[in-house]
């Protein structure tokens, strides 16, 4: 059995693997969007920190324009990140992986571009000038911002800070003496970044699992709010949902809409006889036959009140309706719930109808036929059923 409309309306396990899909479609627009918005700005830092090492460069002293061949690169990274927008909400997850390792190219390019400049610069002037400092330092501030804004893949954000690094400190270690206590710092810092790194991806997971809680939680109250607790069957406001929505459709398509209501006979004798705990247990052995008999995938069964149940049943006409009806009663009949040695007896009065499209102008229209139905089902001595 399963409900057309809302997932929460749905049996459980239905609801659960829309869970699931819901939870594994939320991190990936989570990890996604955090990645885009992230590593957007970062070529425009590229472009004013290339800029300015050129400018201060000895060896390019008065060839300005170079500084538009690097300005130029980023600024094309830039434009290219930008338009490299995540997929749309709904997308599967071949295309969040497509996309992230579409992105990652680009973060890398970057991060090797920068790497490629911060170590000409470094083998060209070979000692501690004014461009060697800005590359230093913008080198320790790139790779600062990859260990803090891409813990979300931590592999990548691993590569992507040695990329930054390595290059220009294996000069500053092995060509230039001038910069080799600065090249031991630089690698102390490495090793620095690299356990923040481990430390920020822990966060990043932790916030994510709380985050999916939450989601997880707040699922679990929605099925719980429209679950009968004695029965498990959903209870009368998913019926009224899911009846308002199944019906709506079927008016709108012109479609055969069948519709069962069930109240159990004399049950406040069963009380009053074998007790309150015995009534519940009579009720749970209803609904299990109820689920029984009414299995179709598109059936939708419930407990809308104390001993009153429903048989939501697209697509199945009067006469069917009458015939699993009468099925029903007959089943009930002749299973008693059977509490240690005793075995209590019980029958019911079922309404069966279809939605009448030319009289009913409302879900309330049919239910109330096939209620009074019901009600006359009572009246010709229980136990029977009547047709709307
Ligand atoms: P009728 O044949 O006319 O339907 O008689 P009835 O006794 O079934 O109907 P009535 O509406 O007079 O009483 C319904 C009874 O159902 C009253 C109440 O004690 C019992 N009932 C309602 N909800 C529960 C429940 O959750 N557990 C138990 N054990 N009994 C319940
Ligand atoms: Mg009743
Ligand atoms: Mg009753």
């Amino acid at each position: 059995m399963q409900y057309i409309s809302d997932p929460s309306l749905v049996s459980t396990e239905y609801a659960q693997y829309g869970l699931a899909q819901e939870i594994d479609a939320y991190k990936n627009r989570r990890v996604t969007s955090d990645l885009y918005t992230r590593s957007l700005i970062g070529p425009l830092f590229y472009m004013i920190a290339s800029g300015l090492t050129i400018g201060l460069a000895d060896y390019f002293q008065g060839r300005v324009w170079l500084m538009l061949i690097p300005g130029l690169a980023f600024l094309l990274l830039w434009w290219q990140r930008y338009h490299h927008v995540p997929p749309t909400p709904g997308a599967d997850h071949e295309e969040y992986v497509r996309w992230n390792r579409q992105q990652w190219y680009l973060i890398h390019l970057g991060a090797l571009i920068w790497s490629g400049i911060a170590t000409s610069t470094a083998c060209i002037e070979l000692h501690t000038s004014n461009a060697v400092i800005v590359t230093m330092i913008t080198t320790i501030a790139f790779s600062t911002a990859a260990s803090h804004s891409f813990a979300m893949h931590p592999q990548q954000a691993r590569l992507c800070i040695i990329e930054f690094v390595l290059p220009p400190t294996f000069i500053y270690l092995f060509y230039a003496v001038d910069l080799r206590a600065i090249g031991i710092a630089i690698c102390i810092y490495f090793v620095y970044l690299m356990m923040n790194l481990h430390g920020n991806a822990k966060e990043y997971r932790k916030q994510i699992e709380t985050e999916v809680m939450l989601i997880q939680s707040r699922a679990e109250l929605a099925q719980l709010s429209l679950t009968d607790a004695l029965t498990g069957l959903p209870n009368r406001r998913s019926y009224e949902a899911t009846w308002n929505h199944i019906w709506r459709i079927a008016a709108r398509k012109n479609d055969v809409l069948g519709l069962l209501i069930i109240d159990l006979d004399f049950f406040k004798k069963v009380n009053d006889q074998y007790g309150h705990l015995a009534g519940d247990a009579c009720l749970k052995h209803f609904a299990q036959i109820l689920r029984q008999q009414i299995r179709r995938d598109s059936d939708v069964v419930a407990r809308i009140g104390g001993e009153e149940f429903v048989a939501i049943l697209p697509g199945v006409t009067n006469e069917l309706a009458y015939s699993m009806a009468e099925n029903l009663r007959h089943v009930l009949a002749e299973m008693p719930c059977e509490i240690a040695t005793q075995k209590i007896y019980l029958t019911a009065s079922i309404g069966a109808g279809i939605a009448d499209w030319t009289k009913d102008k409302s879900p309330t229209d049919t239910f109330q036929r096939v209620d009074k139905a019901c009600y006359q089902a009572k009246e010709q001595g229980r136990n029977v059923v009547k047709c709307a």
